[in-house]
């Protein structure tokens, strides 16, 4: 039995979770899940949105699955996530977007992945006031970590057998760090020379892939594109209740939903779980678990096969816990 850290999280957080648990009790996962809480619902007793407790839990297990955490805008305490990204060092985001079929959506064959560069950029958090008539964020992008991402985006498309990787940037405009980037790019593409490579401008990504979902395959960026180009590409698969995201480091991983607490729906068994359960899947396949991630998988492509149990997100009427029952029901009638 392995043990892996569960961080429920922040508004929608609890009840996805809660899901998750529910689905590995059913299909007989192997793991042992240690559960510790961060976020904006710890803040008022332990002062601190991310106690030491949570962060030596992760150290320990090497692996988490983490529910949304809340972050305050403009004031308050910094992002957690972006801060557990920084601490471990999980230097890759992996957000896999696949169309599912029964699934309501604007496009039907897509299936790229986006590896999005988590450490620096302008997430590096470095701002400041000049005054009161001014303020300067500073992008930070260094040859370790684009290389890094580079490498890992190409590891990837070999070992998952995909035909290109593309980069996006903008060193049009901004010709030294995007360009700096970009040169570690080509640099490392050299290595993969089975690999097809192009390279795109953001804003014309954005349009290219609005038009042809379809035709994109691994797209590896800096930190802030990546998370723009994330939530749109969400977008063609059925929405943000839908895909999963992994953070990678060279020791430790952490897998979590590309979606926020959404605290609008909080505590409404509202919640499309989809998002949690396929990054959860994920995390069985980092941990070689491939039968049970093979089964879950099937049992959530069944549901939405059959398109009786959509939740609200999908134009359906089904809760969080009918959706996550009636996956239970398809796994147990698969055995
Ligand atoms: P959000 O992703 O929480 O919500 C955007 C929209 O999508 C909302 O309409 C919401 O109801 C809907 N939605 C999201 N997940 C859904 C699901 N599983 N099922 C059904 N509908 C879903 O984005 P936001 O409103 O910009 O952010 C809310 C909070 O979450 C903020 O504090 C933000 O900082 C935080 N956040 C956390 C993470 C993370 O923990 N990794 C990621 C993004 C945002």
């Amino acid at each position: 039995m392995r043990t892996v850290t569960l961080i429920p999280g922040d508004g929608i957080g609890p009840e996805i979770s809660q899901s998750v648990v529910k689905i590995f009790e059913a299909a007989k996962v192997p793991i042992k899940f240690e559960i510790v809480e961060a976020g904006a619902k710890v803040m008022d007793q332990e002062n601190t949105p991310l106690p030491q407790g949570v962060l030596d839990s992760i150290q320990k297990n090497k692996v988490a699955l983490k529910g949304p955490i809340t972050t305050p805008i403009g004031s308050g305490f910094r992002s957690v996530n972006v801060a557990l990204r920084q601490y471990f060092d999980l230097y890759a985001n992996v957000r896999p977007v696949k169309s599912i079929k029964g699934v309501p959506s604007r496009y039907e064959e897509v299936d790229l992945i986006i590896v999005r560069e988590n450490t620096e950029d302008l997430y590096a958090g470095i701002e400041h006031k000049i005054g009161e008539v001014a303020a300067e964020s500073i992008k930070v992008i260094t040859k370790k970590a684009s290389d890094r991402i580079a490498k890992y985006a190409f590891t990837l498309a070999n070992q998952q057998q995909r035909e290109k990787v593309t980069a996006v940037h903008k060193a049009n405009i901004m010709k030294l760090s995007d360009g700096l980037f970009l040169d570690c790019v080509r640099d490392i593409r050299e290595q993969y020379p089975d690999i097809e490579y192009d390279e795109q401008i953001v804003d014309a990504m954005c349009m290219n892939l609005v038009l042809h979902p379809e035709s994109s395959d691994v797209l590896v960026m800096g930190n802030l594109y990546g998370d723009i180009l994330s939530d749109l590409c969400a977008g063609f698969v059925g929405g943000l209740g839908l895909i999963p995201g992994a953070n990678i480091g060279e020791e430790i991983a952490i897998f979590e939903a590309v979606h926020g607490s959404a605290p609008s729906i909080a505590g409404c068994n509202q919640a499309n779980p989809t998002a949690l359960i396929q990054s959860a899947i994920m995390m069985l396949r980092h941990l070689n678990l491939l039968n049970e991630a093979n089964r879950i998988e099937a049992a959530l492509y069944a549901v939405y096969e059959q398109g009786h149990d959509l939740t609200k997100d999908l134009g359906g009427t089904a809760t969080t816990t009918q959706f996550t029952d009636a996956l239970i029901a398809k796994l147990l009638n698969n055995r």
